[in-house]
């Protein structure tokens, strides 16, 4: 059971009012900041670029050594569930209902990384105290149907993209789903600048176990993850 540990942010107990008075001495209190430090703080990571560097030629190797072999469209993922996990509903995070250029399909050794993400995610926020919220999921396979009706409109589709062998999967960073609580009273919406470094701090870690490479994309405000 996880323990629930209030955040406290340093108190400060301001100076004692000084009174005008006429011949009587006055007596400056110095400003006394009372420093908690809770093992449960937000603290982040200090550089999300050093932090979350794995480019498209690492990442590509784990992809191919871990991915499937490119899938035609949804039909033909429906059909290949001895390869692939349908991901589309999980209590851990969500799928962006925008996602129109990507279907839910991983291999199980991602699908397994992106439950352990949402769930980390989820704990995190718990022991600091925030209200919970579950990580969005912007992309995730796409079909060679996605990637040549992409190539269409964007030069820079890859066609060597990551994201066609199932390894790997996009969690947006400026968007997070408030989780509704079971008594009906109304979702606590938190703000991405405290959300982010929580939902860092939980990558960071996992990288850092050898779990998996991370990019953090400034254009797509998204965090670009494959399994390795
Ligand atoms: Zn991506």
């Amino acid at each position: 059971m996880l323990a629930i540990v209030r955040v406290c942010n340093p108190g400060v107990v301001h100076p004692g009012e000084e009174r005008e008075s006429d011949n009587i001495t006055e007596v400056v209190h110095k400003p006394v900041v009372e420093v908690k430090k809770s093992p449960h703080r937000i603290l982040g990571v200090h550089s999300y670029e050093a932090c979350f560097p794995d480019l498209q030629e690492v990442q590509i190797v784990a992809a191919r050594r871990w991915g499937v072999r490119p899938v035609k469209n949804r039909e033909e993922a429906e059909h290949r569930k001895q390869e692939l996990v349908y991901v589309g509903a999980n209590p851990y995070f969500s799928i962006d209902r925008a996602m129109t250029q990507s279907i839910p399909y991983l291999v199980p050794r991602a699908s397994n990384l992106l439950q352990q993400i949402g769930k980390n995610f989820i704990d995190s926020l718990y022991v600091k105290n925030v209200p919970l919220h579950r990580i969005i999921v912007s992309s995730v396979l796409r079909t060679e149907d996605d990637v040549s009706r992409l190539r269409r409109f964007n030069v820079n589709a890859n066609e060597q993209s990551c994201h066609r062998f199932g390894t790997t999967f996009d969690i947006t960073y400026i968007r997070f789903d408030p989780v509704h609580h079971a008594d009906g009273s109304p979702c606590v919406y938190v703000s991405d600048a405290i959300l982010k470094p929580v939902l860092s701090e939980v990558l960071r870690d996992l990288r850092q176990q050898g779990l998996c490479y991370i990019k953090h994309e400034r254009k797509q405000s998204c965090f670009h993850i494959t399994v390795r």
